[in-house]
């Protein structure tokens, strides 16, 4: 009786509990990836419900919302017109994976068996740790990472931003894996990786002691959105924040954190958000003359000029301002910057969404 009421319960918490990946091998193993269900789709009540309770918590604590509606409904845009592709084909990700595992595989780990979860969920957050790297390291890349730095808040509704392109180059750095591990325990662990990165999106949350020295945490991710001079280039983890300590990237949370882009865009324009920085990565491709200039604009990171270390001098990064550093301070109350911004990009960006979502599906 205990034991099937605890089975029960369970079963019920399955969907939360997907958002912070504690699901068993048993729960999650599935022999085709066709029977690998959505779990991000599924997610989408708990990204609404979890972002209700930190608007409602950081009202009780504040006092003040660590929201603002324009940025939100900018996030959750973002959000639905990154996941487009995947409405009418398998994402890229899994697609080219599948391609691997069918004609290049060496090996094939079991789809049962516990240990090859495990070897799963690392390999994938290692592999993510890489592709998080580089998308921050390489200009190229970054242009589509950029997207998901571009909100000057810092609330569950900032881990929705996501970036349109970043998928058709993220696949590259999975196929290791498909040499070895079935597709269908690679779709699981993808999402769930990606769903682990909601919940940490969030300043209600301070510091979970020992916990901080293995995974990734609101503090550890805090970091990485920061503009300030010590947060650049930090805290790639996905899940597990060992591999930033393994390889020399991590820093821990120190002065107040500002969040943002180094130059801000101040935009809550959506495609502009997608699309702006190919143009400007275009212009200064443009710019030299020199074809190692060129191609040093391409591959070398953001801040890299001639004569520069890769990844530019930190030095150079624009000094923060803890106060008054945003065009949308927090503080503004939730109903002034309804009215303030609701007819312009509330609404506009709505239409935007609805009419790229029709477009996509007739
Ligand atoms: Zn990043
Ligand atoms: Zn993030």
């Amino acid at each position: 009786m205990r034991s099937s009421l605890f089975n029960v319960l369970f079963s019920l918490t399955k969907g939360i509990r997907s958002m912070f990946y504690m699901v068993t091998p048993n729960e999650s193993s599935f022999e085709n990836v066709e029977d690998v269900p959505p779990y991000v789709q599924q997610a989408t009540p708990f990204f609404m419900g979890l972002m209700v309770v930190e608007l409602v918590v950081s009202l009780l604590k504040d006092g003040t919302p660590l929201a603002c509606v324009s940025d939100v409904v900018t996030s959750v845009s973002a959000g639905i017109i990154s996941r487009m592709p995947t409405l009418f084909a398998r994402g890229f990700e899994i697609t080219t994976y599948i391609y691997v595992w069918d004609n290049l595989r060496l090996l094939e780990l079991p789809w049962d068996s516990a240990w090859a979860w495990w070897l799963a969920f690392l390999a994938v957050d290692f592999s993510y740790y890489w592709v998080h790297r580089f998308a921050h390291e390489m200009n190229l890349l970054w242009a589509a990472h950029q997207v998901h730095h571009s909100s000057e808040y810092y609330n569950l509704s900032t881990a929705l931003r996501q970036s349109l392109t970043q998928q058709f180059s993220s696949w590259v750095f999975y196929l290791p894996m498909a040499l070895a591990v079935p597709p269908s325990v690679f779709a699981v662990h993808i999402q769930f990786n990606l769903l682990y990165q909601f919940w940490i999106h969030t300043e209600v949350i301070r510091d979970m002691g020992p916990l901080e020295w293995v995974l990734n945490t609101p503090s550890h991710h805090r970091v990485h959105h920061g503009r300030n001079e010590y947060c650049i280039d930090k805290n790639y983890g996905g899940a597990l924040i060992i591999w930033d300590r393994l390889f020399g990237t991590f820093a821990p949370e120190g002065d107040k954190v500002v969040y943002g882009l180094v130059h801000k865009i101040n935009t809550f324009e959506i495609l502009h958000i997608q699309f702006h920085y190919y143009k400007y990565l275009w212009r200064r491709f443009n710019r030299y003359k020199n074809i190692f200039n060129k191609l040093g604009v391409l591959w070398k990171g953001p801040s890299w000029k001639p004569g520069k270390p890769r990844l530019g001098d930190h030095a150079e990064v624009p000094e923060v301002l803890i106060f008054g550093v945003s065009a949308f301070p927090k503080g503004t109350h939730l109903t002034l910057s309804y009215f303030i911004t609701y007819h312009y990009d509330v609404k506009k960006n709505t239409i935007l969404t609805i009419q790229i979502t029709h477009s996509v599906l007739t």
